[in-house]
């Protein structure tokens, strides 16, 4: 049988060759490696495709997420809170700011932030939440700001898996202080190597992230204030302009391969994320549940289907996490939750025959 893989770069990079080729060259040509005019355009432009104020292109969607804490004065001594069923990147972040991550259960119907639990776990060194577009699915953003503006807490968003995502029409990244993406090759809009973009409509906040991510510089060699090094590469611009053109038209894929298989598999009993009526989806990674995760990964692989799971484990289970104290079963939800889940192959260039091949193995020997 024809192997069906997780996803599938190559296709991507075989149906834009020749103009990557040639963004890439012109990199090499005009020696704009760093910074520079590569960097600028692409930031302009993902601005206006996606819906956004004022934002540049960095390093990566982690360090996007810790320059985020520190242009907002989070640091030592603060508490963020960060939901439990995320990537680790998400809380890595905060530690490396110097703050401490206070995990949040996840929701019984959305598998994102309990508010409930986030209630609960406030306290006077509670400074910011981190709200996480997991899988492309956005957060219901009016309600985590009517949270945050009633505890005194700075909003950042993690839009990652999120690109051109909306919530109530407006888009993803726009709700909070801060919001911060990743172009790792793998995400929606992926570079060559590693990228991120952080993106603000505050203007003060705008003008530290810039120099920040840049030595603190504001002139060649005057530096305002010690800052990182955590800028984009000229190629990783270069490469994602191009690929800029296409991802309205990929997420417009995404959503119908979704709504394919949300229905081949809620009509046979499993149980399928579900976006709110009020959110644009834009589904990075298509995850279902099942009961017997490892005979389905065990006929995956006999079949030559390829899958994924993300995340085995939740962040309180984490060895990384182990000296912040959370005990293994104090979040039975996303305990739950990363036992069950898989993620199916889910690519924009993926056929609906392919995908009924992988509804079709997965209903014959997954349990709901
Ligand atoms: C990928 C990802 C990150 C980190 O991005 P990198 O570019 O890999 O550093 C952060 N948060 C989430 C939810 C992610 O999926």
């Amino acid at each position: 049988m024809e192997k069906i893989p997780f996803m599938d770069l190559a296709a991507q990079y075989q149906s834009l060759e020749s103009e990557i080729n040639a963004a890439i060259r012109r990199v090499i040509d005009s020696r704009a490696f760093i910074h520079g005019r590569e960097v600028e355009e692409f930031s302009r432009e993902f601005l206006r495709v996606h819906g956004g104020g004022l934002g540049i292109g960095c390093a990566n969607g982690t360090t996007a997420i810790t320059v985020a804490l520190r242009a907002l004065g989070i640091g030592p001594g603060d508490e963020v809170l960060v939901p439990n069923h995320t990537f680790i990147a998400t809380a890595e972040a905060v530690v490396e700011a110097g703050a401490r991550p206070v995990l949040v259960e996840i929701n019984e119907n959305w598998r994102q932030m309990d508010l409930v639990d986030a209630k609960a776990r406030l306290g006077p060194r509670t400074k910011a939440l981190i709200a996480v577009h997991l899988y492309g699915l956005p957060e219901p953003m009016e309600e985590i700001m009517e949270f945050a503006g009633a505890h005194g807490l700075k909003v950042i968003e993690d839009c990652a898996q999120a690109q051109l995502a909306r919530w109530n029409g407006k888009p993803v990244g726009t709700f909070g202080s801060i919001a911060t993406f990743s172009f790792y090759p793998g995400k929606n809009l992926g570079a060559f190597g590693d990228a991120g973009f952080i993106m603000t409509g505050d203007a003060q906040l705008f003008d530290f992230i810039r120099c920040y991510v840049d030595h603190g510089r504001q002139d060649k060699y005057v530096h305002e204030f010690f800052g990182i090094n955590a800028r984009m590469d000229g190629m990783q611009a270069a490469v994602l302009g191009v690929k800029l053109r296409f991802l309205e038209t990929w997420t417009e894929r995404r959503r119908e391969l979704a709504r394919a298989y949300d229905e081949l598999l809620s009509r046979r009993g499993f149980r399928v994320l579900k976006p709110h009526d009020r959110a644009r989806a834009v589904y990075h990674l298509y995850v279902v549940e099942v009961a017997n995760r490892e005979e389905v990964a065990a006929e995956f692989k006999r079949e030559g289907i390829g899958y994924g799971i993300h995340y085995p484990l939740p962040l309180n289970a984490q060895p990384a996490f182990a000296a912040l104290g959370y005990a293994r079963g104090g979040f039975p939800v996303s305990e739950k939750f990363a036992e069950r889940i898989v993620s199916l192959p889910f690519f924009p260039e993926m056929t609906l025959t392919q995908l009924q091949t992988v509804a079709d193995v997965l209903t014959r020997v997954g349990r709901p």
